[in-house]
This record gives structure tokens, C-alpha cells and sequence, in this order.
């Protein structure tokens, strides 16, 4: 793998994690369910205001206890956008479900929820809103829909931790919400992720499932004398030196949060006029939305200048990457009939997307050196 001087991602680290995990070491507790897990439960719980967070081993496996949790059947439908992550959808698919893919909505590029309505079906069981780069999807409109036609939301707040939307925190409207701890995410902890239970009819449930089917939760609380297996399950617990690491930075969200949203906001107030000038748009947001600091990115005018682009800041030793191709137009969206043209939005925006460096220990010189390359790149040379 060739690495750039400027990468585009950095793991998140504080000055503790390395204390905290030998502290859950000599506490002698070191897989699942141990002080540093509960912790980073209380800790969103709190954070949210919710009843019941999980820490998991990641948000893809969030996902698939909420489509265990829903019930999910072979034959039933669930509404995801096409622009996102695999695990949104394959978690479904898992369980035998049918995605229906939605476009984008032209501004930020979240699940249109104007289309919702025209793909809801007697089966559909599910919609799975991604809150893309950490800006809220349009969540009266979604929730409406929802518990009009009695379609369970779960939110892919893979972005979104600590965003809000109309003043209410991401992650706390569906009935579930999942978490993303991965290196890429703001907190991190390698590999992790939480499940959020909005609607507490489900805590008893999740805690089963994520402990291989057992009630072993409940026994370690004194409420059952012994535990057996209750209902299906897998293993979705990290351990607990992993929760002592992700503890470190949830502690510090503070510190992290308001380092990114210094970088996003260098870039967006030092590329305007340069954007504005060349036809490239920057990120729109809504002003009833807080967004999470999750992403900087950035649409070109075409796919040949935003390759360009890449190349060219390539070779100023800086990595930009682009991001989801759209899922219904992949190898496995098209067995599920996806199609040319079928969402056409996010076809044309995932081809003119570019993420640029973004993580919390990118500095003012190597923010600059990011800008003032790409203020050089030449549009009329690669038009
Ligand atoms: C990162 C991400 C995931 C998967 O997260 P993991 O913790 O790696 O499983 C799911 N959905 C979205 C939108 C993501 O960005």
C-alpha cells in the first residue's frame, strides 16, 4: 500500500487509552460486559437520554440485532438508500429481506424522503435513514410516514453521533438507532459500534441476542437463578479492552468534536470563493440540522475532474478518496434488480465526490498544504 504524507484518515487517540485498558486488565475482567462497557453504555445513555445503548462489535452487527429484533422475514421489504454503506442493507438481507433502494435528496445527499412514499409496499417492514456525513435526513417527514403505514426506523447513525436534528439528538428517533466506533468514525475503537433501544419493549430482547441467545444478562443481574438458551443469538459483545479504549475518547468527545468542526469549518470558509468560482459545490447544511463534523467533501463538476483532482492532489503527497458506489447499481443491487437510472441522484453524485483529509490530528500546516493544493489544481487543463 503506498501511504501520502497527508493520509486520509487517522485514527483517533488520546493521551488514556493506554491507562484505561491496563486498568480493565488489572481489574481482572476482560471480555464482554465488564466496568469499561457498562461505562460506555451510561455514557450514551446520558449522552442521548435514551433507555437502553449496547456497546457491540460494530455497527454492522447493530444492524443485524435490529433486523432480529424486527423480525425480519425472507419476502419483507426495507427502504435504504442506495448511497450508503453495504451493512445498511446487507444486515437486512441477511435475515431473507428485500432492499428497496431510494435516491438521494439533491442537497445532502440523504435518503429523499419525498420518494418514500411511492416505495412503501404491504411487505415493507423497515426504513433504514443514514444521516450521510453526519447531517440529519428529514426526520418529521420519516417518522410520519413510518407510523403511518406502521413501518418500524432504524437509524444508521454511523455518522451522527452528536448531531442533532430540530434540536434532538440523531440516533434517538427510530425505534432502534446504531452506532459506529470503526477507525474512520469520529470515536473510535478500532472496531466497535453500539446498538441505541429508543423503544425499551426491545431491551430485554437485545441483551438475549447480543449474548448468543442466552439470558446470561438478566442472570448476572440476580433476576433469573441460572442461565440457559432462550431465543436465537450470536456474539456481538466486544471486550471489555476494547470499551476501555473507546471510554478514553467518549470521555473527550468535547475535545474531539470541537477539533473537527475547526477543520471542517477552515475548509469550507477557505475553499468558498474557490468553489464558487469553478462550479464545485460544498457541503449544504440545513439550517434546522447540527451536523456531527463527520466529513469534509466536496462535488466536482464532473467524474474527469474529480479523478483529476484526486490525482493531482496525489501528487501533492495528499490522499482524497471518493466514496459509496451507489448499492444498487453493485454486483448484489442488481440481483435485487437495481438498474441504470433507477436513482439517479446519487449515480451522479457518487461519481463527482471527493472526501478530502479529515481526521483529529491533522494540523493548521498540513490543512493548508490540503487547500492551497487544490486551489492550484487547473480546471481548464483537465476539462
Ligand atoms: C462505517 C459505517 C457502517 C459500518 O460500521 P462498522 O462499525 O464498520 O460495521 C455502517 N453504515 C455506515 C453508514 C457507515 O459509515
Amino acid at each position: 500500500m503506498i501511504t501520502y504524507p497527508i493520509p486520509f484518515n487517522k485514527a483517533t487517540t488520546t493521551p488514556v487509552e493506554f491507562q484505561y485498558m491496563m486498568e480493565a486488565i488489572e481489574r481482572g475482567h476482560v471480555s464482554g460486559d465488564g466496568h469499561f462497557t457498562q461505562k460506555c453504555n451510561v455514557f450514551l445513555e446520558e449522552l442521548l437520554s435514551v433507555p437502553k445503548v449496547l456497546l457491540t462489535t460494530s455497527c454492522t452487527h447493530a444492524l443485524e440485532m435490529a433486523a432480529l429484533l424486527l423480525d425480519i422475514q425472507p419476502g419483507d421489504e426495507v427502504i435504504v438508500p442506495s448511497f450508503t454503506f453495504v451493512s445498511t442493507a446487507n444486515a437486512f438481507v441477511l435475515r431473507g429481506a428485500t432492499p428497496i433502494f431510494a435516491d438521494s435528496r439533491e442537497d445532502t445527499l440523504n435518503i429523499d424522503e419525498k420518494q418514500l412514499e411511492s416505495l412503501v409496499s404491504e411487505k415493507t417492514k423497515a426504513i433504514v435513514p443514514v444521516h450521510y456525513g453526519g447531517i440529519g435526513c428529514e426526520m418529521d417527514v420519516i417518522s410520519e410516514l413510518a407510523t403511518r403505514h406502521n413501518i418500524a426506523v432504524v437509524e444508521d447513525n454511523a455518522h451522527g453521533l452528536f448531531g442533532k436534528y430540530r434540536g434532538k439528538d440523531l440516533g434517538t428517533f427510530g425505534c432502534l438507532a446504531t452506532q459506529s466506533f470503526h477507525e474512520t468514525k469520529n470515536i473510535s475503537c478500532g472496531e466497535g459500534g453500539a446498538l441505541i433501544v429508543n423503544d425499551a419493549e426491545f431491551i430485554e430482547r437485545a441483551e438475549i441476542l447480543r449474548e448468543k441467545g442466552t439470558n446470561r444478562s438478566r442472570f448476572f443481574r440476580g433476576l433469573v437463578d441460572k442461565y440457559s438458551w432462550v431465543d436465537v443469538g450470536s456474539s456481538y459483545l466486544p471486550s471489555d479492552l476494547l470499551a476501555a479504549f473507546l471510554f478514553a475518547q467518549l470521555e473527550r468527545y468535547e475535545q474531539i468534536q470541537n477539533k473537527r468542526q475547526q477543520i471542517w469549518e477552515r475548509y469550507f470558509e477557505q475553499l468558498g470563493d474557490w468553489a464558487k468560482a469553478n462550479d464545485v459545490i460544498l457541503p449544504t447544511v440545513p439550517p434546522h440540522c447540527d451536523q456531527a463534523w463527520h466529513m469534509f467533501y466536496m462535488i466536482m463538476p464532473s467524474l474527469k475532474q474529480r479523478q483529476d483532482l484526486i490525482a493531482h492532489l496525489k501528487a501533492h503527497g495528499i490522499l482524497s478518496v471518493f466514496h459509496y458506489i451507489p448499492l444498487h447499481l453493485s454486483e448484489m443491487g442488481q440481483k435485487f434488480g437495481g438498474k441504470l437510472g433507477q436513482c439517479p441522484i446519487a449515480e451522479d453524485r457518487s461519481e463527482r465526490l471527493i472526501r478530502l483529509p479529515f481526521f483529529n490530528s491533522l494540523t493548521d500546516q498540513e490543512q493548508e498544504t490540503v487547500i492551497q493544493a487544490i486551489r492550484q489544481f487547473d480546471f481548464k487543463k483537465y476539462a
